[in-house]
Parts: C-alpha cells; structure tokens; sequence
C-alpha cells in the first residue's frame, strides 16, 4: 500500500510499505479515506523525537471498515469509522474509567501508559496517512459515524483529535459557562480549544497568536484576537479583563514556544498564562513537553524541564490539569452535536490533498506559511 513514511527530519515520503493487516482477532482494518496532519507530527517531522526512520505516521484518522477481526462485534464491513488517536484496550483500569490517552495495556513496554498510531514514544503501531490502518482493539476504538458520515467527513475527521483535544484542555481548566477564557496558541489545537469555550458558553474567549490569518479565524467566530508581536499579550489580557485576568486559562503550544522574533523558550506560555489568569484560576495545558529521553539529538533538543515559575503560580492559588487528550471520552457527544448541526469544527480546515502531496503538505504546516491552519489528507 502507498504510505507517508518518516525517513528522518524534515525527509518524510509517500511510497510503497506492506499492506496494513489484521493481526489480532480483535483487529479492524479501515480503509482510510480521510486523515489529517496534525501539530504533533512537526514533533516527529522537525526531529525533535527519538522516532527510528521507516514509522508511517497519521494519528488523525476516518474510513471505512475494510475487514474485522474473528471475535470483532460490533463493527462491520462498509461502516464509517472514525478513530481517536489513542489506542486504548477498554478494560484496563484507566480505560474503565474513561482515561484512555493512559491506557495501561497497548503499549508493548509495562512502564508506559497511553498509546496512539504513528508516534514516537507511543508504541510500534503504524498510523493511518496510507491507504489502510489496522486498529487494535477495533470494537472499543471504532467511533461509529451517522448516515451523515461522507456529507459531513471534513467535521467527524476532527472527532480524532483535535476538537476533543480542544475540548479536553477546556475540561482541565474547568471551565464554566460564564467564564472568560485565554487561549495560548491559535494552531489547530487552540482553535477548537476556543470554539469548545465559545460552545459551552463563556462569557469572553481570548486568544494569543502572531499569525494575523491565524487570529482572523479565530475573530470570525466571535473569538477576541490578541496579537503578541503587537505588544505584551498579558497586558493585552488584563486591559479585557479589568485588570482581574481571565477566570481559565488553556495552553495550546507546548514546548516548541517562542516569542514572534522566533526565539524559543519552552516555559513563555505557561508563565504567561500564569500572569494572564486571575488568582484561583485554572490552566489546561494540552500543548505537548517531552520527556528528556524522547528528544531528538540535534540542535533542537527541549526536554520538560522548563524554567517554569512554580512561586507565583504557587502564590496565585492555581490549579493546572494537563496530558494527552483521553479523545474516546469525548468522541461519541462530540460526534452527535455534529450529527444535529451544533457544531461544524471543519471550519479550520484550509486544505485538502491527495496523499501523493503529503510533503508539500508537511513543508507548507510546517513552515506556518500564511493559510495553511489545517491539512486533510485522502489517500
Ligand atoms: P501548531 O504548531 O500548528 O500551533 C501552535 C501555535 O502556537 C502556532 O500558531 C504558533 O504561532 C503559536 N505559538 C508559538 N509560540 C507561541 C507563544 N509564545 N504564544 C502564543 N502562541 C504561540 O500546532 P497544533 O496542531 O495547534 O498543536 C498545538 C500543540 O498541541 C502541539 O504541542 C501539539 O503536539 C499538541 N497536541 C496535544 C494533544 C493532546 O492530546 N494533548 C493533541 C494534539 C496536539
Ligand atoms: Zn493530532
């Protein structure tokens, strides 16, 4: 089968791998014909992890079951199918209780939790930017979709990461209807964190960014831009918020932060965040920080020990949630306010490609160039 293929950094390539296959009696095996790229793949892309070259990569995945396993029930033939991203066994402890980004028995390795398809770190299991994936444990990870599926496929695609990703950093920061909310990092992942706010009703979404297209999006849903090469973006908060800062605060960028002059420093988001939400307040962080052992080796090493000011978030009575996105959690309502027109989160998506142009794909996010917010892939 064609598949995008991690050969090192900055060097991924569609070409002809072994056909993905059931393995398990519990395996599904989808026909993919939707899969995005996602910020996490510029992790492996940028080289930044310890990925062994030849990992097909694609963790954000839709299509239709090809095949199914002996003992698979509840999936058949022909479905459409959405897959989150983490591959949970669903009866473990933590998948028992919905805590499926920390899945205790996929990953091959009994020190780990969490597993997810085509990810450094998280277990041998190929990912979905290919023609087929095979998906363990296929009837507790196979989200069933509505008839609607092929009309609405660019909204139930992001049911794979993203929107519960976005959803789940409002859920750590415990927000609550009324609230105001500051979002750090208006990617794909700050997006939907925003728009979940804007759907589970907060009063005042805010969100930090320097990408002018990036930040017109976000304004075109009712979102407060706040542009940081423009000026202090925690001053900028505190001026929309009498001075209080903001009742929730969501950090969508991760370990890769830099100021827009393109210096990096892994802790600016988090201590920005700090000072940008009010005393008591609470911060989702869902934007990625590496363990040391998964960095790559080069120039850009960044590990997660970040000089984090511990004092004042200390001082200010904060609290902090943080972790992969437990996407099976979510899903399922996820899917169904799509199903009844409530909400419609392919409105970040600013391209489709054959998978033949993945790496101009790559190229294009990668380099944040103007327009490019979201790549749909279809093999
Ligand atoms: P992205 O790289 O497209 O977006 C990051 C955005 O942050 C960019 O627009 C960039 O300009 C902005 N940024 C950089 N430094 C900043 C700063 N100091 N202040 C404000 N904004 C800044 O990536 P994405 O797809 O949106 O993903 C964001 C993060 O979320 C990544 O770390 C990704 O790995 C992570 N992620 C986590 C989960 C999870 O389950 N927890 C799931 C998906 C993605
Ligand atoms: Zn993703």
């Amino acid at each position: 089968m064609k598949a995008l293929v991690y050969d090192g950094p900055r060097e991924v390539h569609v070409k002809d791998v072994p056909d993905a296959r059931i393995e398990q009696p519990t395996d599904v095996l989808v026909k993919i014909t939707s899969t995005n790229i996602c910020g996490s793949d510029l992790h492996m892309y940028e080289g930044r992890t310890d990925l062994e070259p030849g990992m097909v990569l694609g963790h954000e995945n839709l299509g239709i079951v090809a095949e199914v396993g002996k003992a698979v029930v509840k999936v058949s033939p022909g479905d459409r199918v959405c897959l989150p991203f983490n591959i949970g066994c669903g009866f473990c402890r933590n998948c028992e209780e919905g805590l499926t980004a920390f899945c205790l028995t996929v990953h091959p390795d009994p020190k780990m939790a969490g597993a997810a398809y085509g990810f450094a770190g998280m277990g041998p299991f190929w990912g979905g930017q290919a023609e087929y994936l095979r998906v363990p444990f296929g009837d507790f990870n196979c989200l069933r979709l509505p008839e609607d599926a092929q009309d609405k496929e660019a909204d139930y695609v992001m049911l794979s990461d993203i929107f519960p990703t976005g959803w789940h950093c409002t859920r750590l920061a415990d927000m609550q209807p009324g609230d105001s909310m500051v979002v750090y990092g208006a990617g794909p992942v700050g997006l939907m964190a925003a728009y979940s706010a804007m759907i589970q009703g907060a009063s005042k979404v805010m969100i930090v960014d320097r990408h002018p297209d990036r930040l017109e999006l976000a304004e075109q849903i009712g979102v407060i831009p706040i542009d940081d090469s423009k000026g202090d973006p925690v001053e900028q908060v505190l001026e929309q918020t009498g001075g209080q800062g903001a009742d929730k605060g969501c950090e969508c960028v991760g370990y890769q932060a830099h100021d827009p002059q393109g210096h990096e420093d892994a802790a600016m988001t988090m201590n920005r965040l700090v000072d940008s939400v009010r005393f008591t307040g609470h911060i989702g962080v869902v934007g990625i920080f590496l363990p040391q052992d998964q960095n790559g080796p080069d120039e850009l090493e960044r590990n997660g020990k970040i000089a984090f000011d511990m004092g004042k978030f200390w001082f200010k009575g904060q609290k902090v949630g943080t972790g992969q996105a437990n996407v099976k959690h979510y899903n399922r309502q996820l899917r169904d306010l799509i199903h009844q027109g409530r909400a419609k989160p392919s409105w970040i998506i600013s391209h489709e490609l054959p998978l033949a142009e993945a790496e101009s794909g790559y190229q294009h996010f990668d380099a944040r160039d103007d327009g490019w917010t979201k790549v749909v892939l279809h093999p």
